[in-house]
């Protein structure tokens, strides 16, 4: 469904990359320094409409109102965190899908969680977002522009790094994916260097191989949650498609090809995978690898009635992966007083 009142035919600027975007304007009979001007304009002041481009000739500009549009999603919603700054905004999409997405400033850092699907189709048993069922993939565009839309909470207008770690799995829209980590790297839109960049995955094998091979230097993540299949299998479905084994194998070679430590992502839930036991197994499976982990308190959702180990177990956790040699650190999640924490994110005006 369109908006009524757009133009069908326009093309969003924000799902081109400069290259692109230089040779549609060179189609046009305009200079590639014209594209270069438009995009400062867009990714460097925040200004998305063609009549305040006021370097570029009036008839130039006429023109690209016809053909192109800036097109943002509109702020549907948005909660400041009150316990840190945090932002968690309801994005509604110009189809009429929702998505979230958040904005953290914290030590110096203005990070941006983004969403790479409205919905998604994974259903970890912890996670919200997964169990409204999946809607449709998000475009680079729509990626880049969360991340423009977010931009708007920061006091300075600034985002230092970005996070592929709000709704749905990257991995799974790949190629849109890819295309909106090139898009914000480079350094005529945001130049967000590619070591700010995250994508977390829950484990999609042939992709992660994939990833390995782009010759990039974004830093993975991947969602552990379980040492064994029993554990991680009990609360992640894609387990049965990529066990345990499969995955560790695909993340050795990932790291020995790239030279980058992976991140393993690991939810501390109690009564389920967050015993010494655990942690000796997780410690086993990793020896010798070029890794870290991340331990995150479980979050709590309401479809998943567990709660977080206490900070002693916590800290116990972390303690046995040091022992063995595995740099280990606690993620304390943001925004948990507004539902913007990790995993706490749904595309929620939909269901309403
Ligand atoms: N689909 C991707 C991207 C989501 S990232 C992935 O699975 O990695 C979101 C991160 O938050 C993941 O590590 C996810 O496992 C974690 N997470 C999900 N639900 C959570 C919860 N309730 N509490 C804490 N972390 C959670």
């Amino acid at each position: 469904m369109k908006e009524p009142g757009r133009v069908e035919s326009s093309r969003n600027i924000l799902e081109d990359a400069p290259k692109g975007l230089a040779a549609r304007f060179a189609g046009l009979g305009f200079p590639a320094y014209r594209a270069r001007q438009v995009l400062r304009w867009v990714y460097e002041r925040g200004v998305y409409d063609f009549d305040k481009m006021t370097d570029l000739p009036l008839e130039m500009r006429r023109k690209l109102k016809t053909l192109f549009s800036v097109s943002l999603p509109v702020v549907a919603g948005s909660q400041r965190s009150r316990e840190d700054k945090s932002v968690k905004a309801l994005l509604k999409l110009q189809d009429g899908e929702f998505v979230e997405t958040v904005y953290i400033p914290v030590k110096g850092r203005e990070t941006v969680c983004v969403s790479s699907q409205a919905g998604c189709k994974f259903h970890c048993a912890f996670c919200a977002s997964g169990q409204g069922g999946f809607f449709r993939n998000l475009t680079a565009g729509e990626i880049v522009s969360q991340v423009l839309a977010a931009r708007d909470f920061s006091p300075q207008k600034k985002v230092s790094h970005v996070v592929f770690m709000g709704i749905g799995e990257p991995f799974d829209n790949y190629n849109e994916v890819l295309k909106a980590v090139r898009l914000l790297n480079s350094p005529e839109t945001l130049g967000i260097g590619a070591r700010k960049i995250t994508v977390s995955t829950c484990g999609i094998v042939p992709k992660i191989k994939a990833f390995a091979g782009e010759g990039l230097q974004v830093e993975l993540s991947v969602s552990l949650h379980g040492a064994t299949d029993a554990v991680r299998g009990a609360v992640m479905p894609v387990d049965r498609a990529y066990p345990v084994g499969v995955l560790i194998k695909a993340c050795r070679e990932y790291a020995r090809k790239t030279n980058r430590a992976v991140t393993f992502e690991y939810i501390l839930i109690q009564g389920v995978n967050a015993s010494e036991r655990d942690a000796k197994k997780l410690a086993g499976l990793l020896r010798g690898m070029l890794c870290k982990v991340n331990l995150i308190p479980y979050n709590p959702i309401e479809e998943f009635p567990h709660a977080a180990p206490s900070y002693r177990e916590v800290v116990l956790f972390q303690k046995i992966l040091q022992g063995a040699g595995v740099q280990t650190t606690v993620r304390f999640s943001k925004g948990r007083d507004i539902q913007a924490a990790c995993g706490q994110l749904r595309s929620a005006a939909r269901h309403e």
